[in-house]
């Protein structure tokens, strides 16, 4: 009855083709990128501006009906996935750079627009967008803010949250609020526009994001070193960070990942058992090449075999795209995989990697790690062949979260609590943090109806 109501004044307020309950668009809001079993919503909408999501949400409120947003849905802790039914907010067509000014150096955008589609608008006017989940051609920048995405280049230029100016948020009270400003610098009054980032869609739905811009890098160079053992290349990360260079990319690949995209368009050198990908940039290639030589060169006692530098812009585009194929290419290799990303000290990276294969040994699994090794953060995949290895992948997913406390570490680098991770939450938060987390989601959210089930 209520839903009936809900759709009826959806339509009437933002058109016949802002909602839907045909099968195929609630089978399509049920499921994201994770490993969480998906949930039918029993109605999906399609807001066009800010004006229809505040509507939305003082409906739902009014009438009792839980709202999960979405973006993409290239989320991996189920973090769109609407557990309790209700209706399912599809930001998509919320999907117009609204601005790029070079001389504020920032962007204004609606929340649906493609990651990569605005890296590429400022590129145009000779300015950088830096966070680049891999997920970049499809994630949204609403998405993005959410889960305060990161990417290869967090290891320079830092993530999401570094680059968000602004807010435009609606809230479950049908009220729209602004945060934050368009000035690099501002301090007035608590700092809201953080306590959104990241907050998973649970305390109010993003309508609008102000961010900043970087001047675009004059040159860029990139190289792959593979090295015959995984131990080595763990230690060349080190020994590249603590050795004065900062890339603006230090991603790794084991011997499973490398399995994994190996021939397939993209060949590593025989004997490679593990690779990282360097990326430099600076004011010129001819600079830049000095400095990646002389980063070879601390890594040649880690077992390094190769260096192989893109000699163009479509090879370092390709190399970019077997390390964004990873993720799905490992499920050639075991039909059934659960994905991790604990991150951990610099200083626990070496310890870490060595740690996870031994938990995959300990508990029968094939594992891969790859991921964002130079910021301590690691895509941990257990991977499987039969459900019936699914309590072990449990028990194994559980040392890893212990690992990485102990470690110093956070059970998620980047993809965020949703439903994957909320049973490990409380190990990392304690008590009191938990507790104050609860309290301000009661008090932005008190009925409990948005983005139900997820992070606490
Ligand atoms: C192949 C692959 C590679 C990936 N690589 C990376 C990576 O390198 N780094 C990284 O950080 N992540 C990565 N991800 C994960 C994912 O792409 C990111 O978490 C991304 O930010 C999700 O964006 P989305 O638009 O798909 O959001 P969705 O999956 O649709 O939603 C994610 C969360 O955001 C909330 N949400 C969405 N829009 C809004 C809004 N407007 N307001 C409030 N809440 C909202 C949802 O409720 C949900 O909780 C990868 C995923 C895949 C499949």
């Amino acid at each position: 009855m209520a839903m009936r109501e809900l759709a009826r004044a959806l339509v009437a307020e933002c058109g016949e083709d802002s909602v839907s309950a045909a099968p195929e668009a609630l089978s399509a809001a049920s499921v994201d990128e994770s490993c969480c079993a998906p949930a039918l919503p029993e109605l999906v909408f399609w807001p066009r501006e800010s004006a229809h999501v505040q509507r939305a949400l003082g409906l739902c409120g009014a009438l009792g009906i839980p709202v999960t947003p979405l973006g993409a849905l290239t989320g991996k802790s189920g973090g769109a996935i609407p557990v309790r039914g209700g209706l399912a907010l599809a930001m998509t067509r919320m999907n117009r750079i609204l601005e790029i000014s070079v001389e504020d150096m920032v962007a204004v955008c609606q929340p649906g627009v493609i990651t990569g589609d605005l890296m590429k608008a400022a590129e145009t006017r000779a300015l950088f967008y830096p966070p680049d989940p891999a997920s970049l051609k499809e994630c949204t920048v609403g998405g993005n803010v959410a889960e305060n995405a990161g990417g290869p280049r967090a290891l320079k230029y830092g993530v999401t949250r570094d680059y968000v100016l602004g807010l435009e948020v609606a809230l479950m009270s049908g009220a729209l609020l602004r945060t934050g400003k368009r000035s690099i610098k501002g301090v007035a009054g608590y700092d809201l526009t953080s306590l959104f980032v990241g907050s998973e869609g649970t305390l109010g739905v993003v309508t609008e994001i102000t961010l900043q811009l970087q001047p675009l890098p004059r040159a860029v160079v990139t190289a792959l070193l593979c090295f015959t053992s995984l131990d080595g290349a763990a230690r060349a990360v080190t020994a590249i960070l603590t050795g004065g260079c900062l890339p603006r990319t230090l991603e790794l690949l084991d011997d499973t990942a490398i399995a994994a995209v190996d021939g397939a368009g993209f060949d590593f050198p025989p004997g490679a058992r593990a690779a990282l990908i360097v990326e430099l940039d600076g004011e010129s290639s001819p600079r830049l090449m000095k400095e990646l030589d002389a980063l070879a060169l601390k890594c040649a006692p880690f077992d390094l075999r190769d260096v192989r530098a893109a000699a163009s812009d479509a090879e370092r585009e390709h190399l970019w795209e077997a390390r964004q194929r990873v993720s799905r290419a490992l499920l050639a290799l075991r039909p059934f995989k659960v994905s991790e990303d604990v991150a951990v000290p610099r200083s626990k990276i070496v310890e870490a990697i060595a740690r996870v294969k031994a938990i995959g040994a300990a508990h029968g699994l094939l594992t891969a790690t790859y991921g964002h090794a130079g910021d301590g953060n690691l895509h941990v995949n257990f991977l499987y062949d039969d459900e019936a290895l699914r309590p072990a992948v449990t028990r194994a997913t559980a040392a890893l979260m212990e690992m990485t406390l102990a470690l110093g570490g956070t059970i998620t680098g980047e993809h965020g609590v949703g439903l994957a991770k909320r049973d490990f939450l409380p190990l990392e938060l304690g008590a009191t943090s938990l507790g104050l987390h609860r309290q301000l989601k009661s008090l932005l959210d008190p009925k409990g109806l948005l983005n139900p089930g997820k992070v606490i």
